[in-house]
């Protein structure tokens, strides 16, 4: 036995990341519990994302409207660009200061999901940087695997292009109230690279 309209339901709410068959099959019988007025808000939330939601052709972050929150912005960082790969990445920066500039390269080179240097938006990185003069670029990229091997590419064809331009990477630390025992090796790794000398 099976209900057309759920299956459909099951196999749109799969799209989503990390939902497995069982989750969608809960979510989606949770669904058909809400009043009509519920699925209507719920419908016009996907609608409003998908007619005003486009990414800036400039800086590659989300926008509202015709609008970007960022490059619209004249008390941004005119010096400094930090480089992420995703916009979720950005509002972790937003909640420390809303005073940065981004350019997102929307992604990583992965080689275990497919992603190469050509999938990354490389050309705008280094249009932005021409463009707006920046003095300095962070390179803001997970202390995972992938993003290492991203930034170690971006470090060296920056560096090619811009002689003259300070590129940084983040200080990873350990993490405030954990255990050296638990930590993985790449973060004591990092660590250890940045270590700060304390008796000068
Ligand atoms: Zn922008």
């Amino acid at each position: 036995m099976s209900l057309q309209a759920i299956d459909n339901l099951i196999l749109q709410l799969k799209k989503l990341p990390g939902v497995g068959y069982k989750s969608a099959e809960r979510m989606a019988y949770q669904i058909i519990k809400f009043s009509k007025s519920d699925i209507t808000s719920f419908i016009d939330a996907l609608k409003d994302c998908r007619d005003n939601i486009t990414s800036c052709q400039k800086c590659l972050c989300y926008k509202e409207g015709d609008k970007c929150l960022f490059c619209e912005d004249k008390t941004r960082d005119k010096d400094t660009l930090i480089v992420l790969s995703s916009f979720q990445d950005v509002l972790s920066f937003e909640r420390v200061s809303s005073h940065f500039s981004y350019q997102l390269l929307n992604g990583v080179i992965s080689p275990s999901k497919g992603i190469s240097i050509k999938d990354l938006a490389i050309d705008k990185l280094m249009d932005r940087i021409k463009e707006d003069n920046f003095k300095e670029v962070i390179l803001g990229l997970n202390p995972d695997l992938d993003g290492e091997t991203t930034s170690l590419y971006l470090e060296k064809v920056l560096h090619e292009e811009f002689p003259n331009l300070k590129i940084s990477r983040l200080a990873y630390g350990l993490p405030m109230g954990g255990n050296l025992s638990y930590v993985d090796d790449l973060t004591l790794q990092k660590a250890i690279e940045g270590r700060k000398i304390v008796n000068e």
